[in-house]
């Protein structure tokens, strides 16, 4: 079988490859399918999104098709910048910038009110019609100060209390056993899986 992930992002092509490893799904790029899709994330939710991808890229294949959406959810904020996480504050402005205005936003709160959780929604459109998503979330607090260089976007403010560090502070194999991202991909396998059996 195959999958193509609807995403240009490499990391997360080769996130399914790992997690696909060792079994009979190939799973093949946008790219290498030669297929492009440009949507409009018009989701109110995570799973909205990810669905909105896979069924823009489901019409031009004849293939089972995955995508993912994730973001930060800031409960002192309203769950902000949620789906917006990307595009908070510009598309293209610089993340330090971006955490500068949350750690700016978040400053007179206290610690028990700073929970916040990275959430990740997979979403595979089938060629038969079938759909189903899966969705993972990564528990934090908002740091008072950032920290860390490694992983990309939020991390270096997305503190883990168990521990003591950010999740810009674990290595990248660290965070991908415990992240959204991970988790969410391992259950949208076993959806995938359980498709395939019933062929
Ligand atoms: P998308 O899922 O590619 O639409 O992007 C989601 C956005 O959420 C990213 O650009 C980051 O801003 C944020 N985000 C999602 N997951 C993570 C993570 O693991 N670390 C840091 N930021 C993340």
């Amino acid at each position: 079988m195959e999958i193509i992930v609807a995403t240009g992002n490499k990391d997360k092509v080769r996130e399914f490859r790992e997690i696909f490893e060792g079994t009979d799904v190939r799973v093949v790029s946008m790219k290498e399918a030669g297929l492009f899709h440009e949507v409009e994330e018009t989701g109110r939710t995570f799973a909205e999104n990810a669905l909105i991808k896979a069924r823009a890229l489901g019409k031009q294949a004849h293939a089972v098709v995955a995508a993912d959406d994730s973001g930060l959810v800031i409960d002192a904020l309203g769950g902000a910048p949620g789906v917006y996480s990307s595009r908070f504050l510009g598309e293209d402005t610089p993340y330090a910038v971006k955490n500068a205005k949350i750690l700016d936003l978040m400053k007179n709160v206290p610690e028990a009110r700073r929970t916040c959780r990275f959430v990740c929604a997979m979403a595979a459109v089938f060629p038969d019609g079938t759909e189903c998503t899966a969705e993972a979330a990564f528990e934090g607090h908002v740091a008072y100060r950032s920290a860390g260089s490694h992983g990309f976007g939020y991390d270096p403010i997305f503190f883990l209390p168990g521990y003591g560090k950010t999740s810009a502070e674990l290595l990248p194999e660290e965070k991908n056993a415990i992240s959204h991202r991970g988790k969410a991909l391992r259950m949208l396998k076993e959806k995938i899986d359980a498709w395939a059996a019933c062929q």
